[in-house]
């Protein structure tokens, strides 16, 4: 776990992260990890000193299971609510997920880390299903009355309603998959989209590094790969490099 600023920080589960972000004794939560994660994002949460019922909400990012795994958890045992994009609601509530799936990545990367790779998500539930019925749109426009007054920021392509999260007063972007700092399936580190194979709309997914970049902040908070430092708008110019360097 790493405190990325003041009161956010960004914790690494199974390949994937979260981001807790605290304000006084309340916390929004970013994402969820894989089901396996579920103990995990709870000792995370008493890690800094609170308890799982001190989350007001979780924010995800977009509906694939590597990021919804302690939703369904938090809900039945504590009652917080999720909330995401309204284009994100339906496959979250449904459970039709527009996610690659274990076989499609081991056959457009075979690689020995990458085979590696999809034995942990598999323990950790890649093969599981999972609906979340209780899957909620924001409940406002812009800033969000929530601990951090998180904004979501559209960004779909990912996914369909994929959206990250600003926190202006931090100067923090959680990108969720719109931009991430590495992956196992990737050849090397820093700021890069995903495989396109691993998008909805490989297209919409590289237009939405120009919304990103245009974010005042100065720690980019992935959902894959480390925190990384530096201007959104110098991070995004390097993930296209990135794609034109594929
Ligand atoms: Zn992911």
């Amino acid at each position: 776990m790493r405190e990325v600023a003041k009161d956010v920080f960004c914790v690494g589960g199974t390949d994937v992260n979260w981001v807790l972000v605290r304000d006084g004794s309340d916390l929004t939560l970013i994402d969820s990890g894989w089901l396996g994660d579920r103990e995990a994002v709870e000792e995370s949460i008493r890690a800094i000193g609170h308890r799982p019922q001190d989350v007001r909400a979780i924010l995800l990012t977009h509906a694939h299971l590597d990021h919804m795994g302690a939703l369904n958890h938090m809900h039945d045992q504590y009652g917080t609510p999720v909330y995401m994009d309204p284009a994100e609601v339906t496959q979250a509530r449904d459970g039709h997920l527009e996610q690659a799936s274990p076989m499609d990545v081991a056959l457009r990367a075979w690689r020995p880390s990458v085979l590696a790779w999809s034995y942990r998500i598999m323990r950790a539930g890649a093969l599981k299903h999972l609906k979340i019925p209780h899957a909620l749109p924001f409940p406002s426009e812009g800033a969000l009355d929530l601990p951090g007054h998180p904004v979501p920021v559209a960004c779909h392509g990912h996914s369909s309603g994929h959206s990250a999260y600003h926190l202006p007063g931090a100067g923090v972007v959680a990108t969720g998959d719109a931009l991430v700092t590495a992956h196992p399936t990737a050849r090397s580190a820093g700021p890069q989209l995903l495989p396109s194979f691993f998008s909805y709309s490989p297209r919409a997914a590289l237009a939405a590094l120009d919304v990103l970049g245009e974010l005042s902040a100065d720690v980019l908070v992935p959902g894959h790969g480390a925190p990384w430092r530096g201007a959104l708008s110098d991070a995004a110019a390097r993930a296209r490099r990135h794609v034109l360097k594929e």
